[in-house]
């Protein structure tokens, strides 16, 4: 009889257990449900979902190599699977094993209608695995990645499997169907300009960028230079595994190899933390923000200028190259990307839950885990908490991180202007069609700490 593989961010068939596991056994189907009612308010945004075509598409042509293709299914994944379980006469079903709180009531249901084979392989560790002395789930992340690091790396790489296909094979949707790509308008120039997509993409990326890694160290802060792998959606939908890019990185050694490897553990992190509190994208950790925000219901109007931030207009160069970045490429550097936060929160004193959905919507890479964990120790509300009255300054930053060349790029109206303007123009040098700032960063800065001040004293 075949087996079921039931692919999810996991879409590479090489380091792919559940894969492997199946081909072992028997006739192989590899299919992919799109279920957006489990995920409800966290189903896929607009970015994420152009980045899935492609790679479905990839995965596809990856399977014609075996002669084999992907089945693709609507609805909801688990009766979905059960259903083609039934109609192939499949004895099994593989998967490897996810996190996000739907995924998880999914593999639940589907255990009780099938033999359904869960494998650990998006993770350089599987979460919950590492514990403290008294066997709890780490909350903080350095003892968290203090302890990952003994048991690293936690297995081998593995090949892509042959495999045998079934004698018949059951029906498919059409992807172009899915409609996962913008038409009216077709917002995705940008993307098909910055990405490639697939496995074979993530490989070749991880290829060009792993001798690098030894300046990663101070060129990961750099946003005018391409100073980090970028390989955050190829490792969300798992075009590549993290165990692939620990073992391709474990001959190099020195800060920038250890510095990333660092990285690589927050994302472990995330999904540990994701398993611990799984509505953490949602719920502050800490009780008390909801009074720290600015909000609509008492009479705060947020929406301009949550919108300017939406819209890179913010009046800080720093923070709107980032947004426009990430508007055009679905895609902001690390760096920006926490300034861009920080300035929403702390400077416009708006609830982290709308940046966390605007970036849910635009980022490639947007990861219930990583965007959630990361949103929340931003505003020092999370576990693992920033405190939120240290405030970052966009400015300095700017000008401490070297931005004056992606200002340049991403905020064109500014690229006449010489270096010591262009990271906070004065306004005999600021041009006519770039924004007053929304709010000066010392007034901004007194609003937050009063508020917080406000807040601690219940007031
Ligand atoms: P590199 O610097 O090359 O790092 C290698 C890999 O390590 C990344 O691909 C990523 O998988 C992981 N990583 C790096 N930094 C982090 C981090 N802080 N937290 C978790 N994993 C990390 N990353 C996402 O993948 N998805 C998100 O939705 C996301 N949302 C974010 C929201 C905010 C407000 C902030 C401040 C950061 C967010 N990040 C998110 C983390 C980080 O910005 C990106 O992972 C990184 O910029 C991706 O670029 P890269 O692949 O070149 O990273």
């Amino acid at each position: 009889a075949p087996r079921i593989v039931w692919f999810r961010r996991d879409l590479r068939l090489s380091d792919h257990p559940a894969l492997c596991a199946a081909a072992a056994e028997g006739p192989v189907i590899p299919v992919y449900v799109l279920d957006d009612q489990g995920p409800d308010h966290h189903a896929m945004g607009g970015a994420s979902r152009w980045w899935l075509h492609h790679s479905l598409e990839s995965l596809d042509a990856s399977l014609g190599r075996h002669r084999s293709k992907l089945v693709l299914r609507r609805g909801d994944a688990a009766t979905e699977i059960a259903k083609l379980a039934e109609e192939t006469g499949a004895c099994e079903v593989h998967a490897i094993r996810h996190y996000e709180p739907w995924w998880r009531r999914a593999q639940g249901k589907l255990s009780k209608e099938v033999e359904l084979c869960l494998h650990d392989g998006n993770y350089l560790l599987p979460p919950g695995t590492v514990t403290t002395g008294s066997g709890d789930p780490y909350k903080i992340y350095t003892p968290f990645a203090k302890a990952a690091r003994q048991c690293l790396p936690a297995r081998e790489v593995l090949e892509e499997p042959s495999f045998s296909n079934p004698d018949s094979w059951p029906n498919s949707e059409k992807l172009s169907d899915w409609n996962l790509l913008p038409t009216k308008p077709d917002w995705a120039d940008g993307l098909r300009e910055a990405w490639e997509v697939g496995e074979k993409a993530a490989l070749d990326r991880l290829e060009a960028w792993a001798d690098h890694v030894k300046d990663y160290e101070d060129d990961r802060n750099l946003p005018s230079i391409d100073g980090s792998s970028r390989l955050s959606p190829h490792l969300h939908f798992g075009e590549i595994s993290p165990t692939q890019v620990w073992d391709r990185l474990s001959r190099h050694t020195g800060a920038g190899a250890d510095t990333y490897r660092g990285e690589l553990l927050w994302r472990d992190y995330a999904q540990n933390v994701i398993c611990q509190f799984p509505d953490y994208p949602t719920q502050s950790y800490r009780d008390y923000d909801n009074s720290l925000w600015r909000n609509p219901n008492r009479g705060h109007l947020i929406e301009e200028d949550l919108e300017a931030w939406q819209k890179g207009q913010t009046g800080y160069p720093i923070v709107d190259a980032g947004m426009r970045q990430l508007w055009v490429t679905g895609w902001m550097h690390n760096r920006v990307r926490m300034i861009a936060a920080s300035f929403l929160v702390k400077h416009l004193l708006i609830d982290w839950r709308h940046g966390e959905q605007w970036f849910w919507d635009t980022l490639v890479d947007a990861d219930y885990g990583n965007n959630g964990v990361n949103w929340q120790w931003i505003s020092g509300t999370g576990v693992d908490s920033n405190m939120f009255s240290r405030i970052m300054a966009p400015l300095s930053q700017s000008e401490k991180f070297d931005a004056a060349a992606y200002i340049r790029e991403w905020v064109p109206e500014l690229a006449d202007l010489p270096n010591d303007q262009i990271h906070d123009p004065d306004d005999r040098h600021r041009p006519e069609n770039y924004p007053e700032k929304l709010i000066g960063h010392k007034e901004a800065r007194e609003r937050a700490l009063a508020a917080y001040r406000e807040m601690k004293s219940g007031g």
